[in-house]
């Protein structure tokens, strides 16, 4: 280890960091981070994201547990190997300089809407209340198509799809089919209502599916 200082704020990081592990912790509780799965980060200046390190269990993060990327994906300041998914947490980084924190969960409700959707490539959400709890929608009159995309282990074929997506227009998250959601928001509360909204409103859908299939 050299003694050259890292080139980002290391008390900005901690501060994440710790914000970052009770976050997760919860989402963890709540089951929608199975088997090590999900990843998830933050921004922390305008070259860098801290983000959890591939494959440790989400309900007993540390803080070790957290490393620092650049908006390459690449490493910074550690051995540490970051999540495969990293580049579609950084493409959004890149992106839009508002965006601040980026959650990817595997809920059972968001594994199976993308298994069932992934025929129409998209999940249309229409008429909820809770539309309103996506940043900048003021009304439950609009249709948000969640896009479900193909899944893929290469993330340059992806982050290609989801570029393509989010030149056509607004989006506050997609799926990815068999997989799970990315959803994303200026800060951890803004993305974890993004998050949430995300769930019930994807719970909503295959109740009624299944309700309807019934009569
Ligand atoms: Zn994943």
């Amino acid at each position: 280890m050299s003694d050259t200082p890292p080139p980002y704020d290391i008390h900005r990081l901690r501060e994440l960091a710790g914000e970052l592990i009770v976050n997760i912790r919860e989402l963890a509780q709540s089951g929608w981070t199975p088997a090590t799965s999900s990843n998830f980060s933050r921004r922390l200046d305008d070259r860098h994201a801290a983000i959890t390190v591939s494959g440790r269990d989400k309900g007993k993060l540390k803080e070790d547990d957290i490393m620092v990327v650049d908006f390459d994906g690449l490493p910074v300041g550690t051995d540490h190997r970051p999540s495969a998914e990293t580049l579609l947490h950084t493409q959004l980084y890149r992106r839009f300089p508002d965006v601040g924190c980026i959650l990817h969960t595997h809920s059972p409700t968001q594994t199976i809407a993308s298994r069932l959707f992934a025929g129409d490539g998209h999940v249309r959400l229409e008429g909820y209340e809770l539309l309103k709890a996506f940043a900048g929608n003021r009304t439950h009159e609009i249709a948000v198509d969640v896009p479900v995309l193909p899944n893929s282990q290469d993330m340059r074929v992806l982050s290609a799809q989801v570029e393509t997506l989010l030149d056509a227009g607004p989006m506050w998250g997609y799926l990815i089919d068999g997989h799970g959601l990315y959803t994303w928001g200026r800060d951890m509360a803004e993305a974890r209502r993004h998050l949430e909204a995300f769930e019930f409103l994807l719970h909503c859908e295959l109740e009624l599916r299944r309700l309807r299939a019934q009569h």
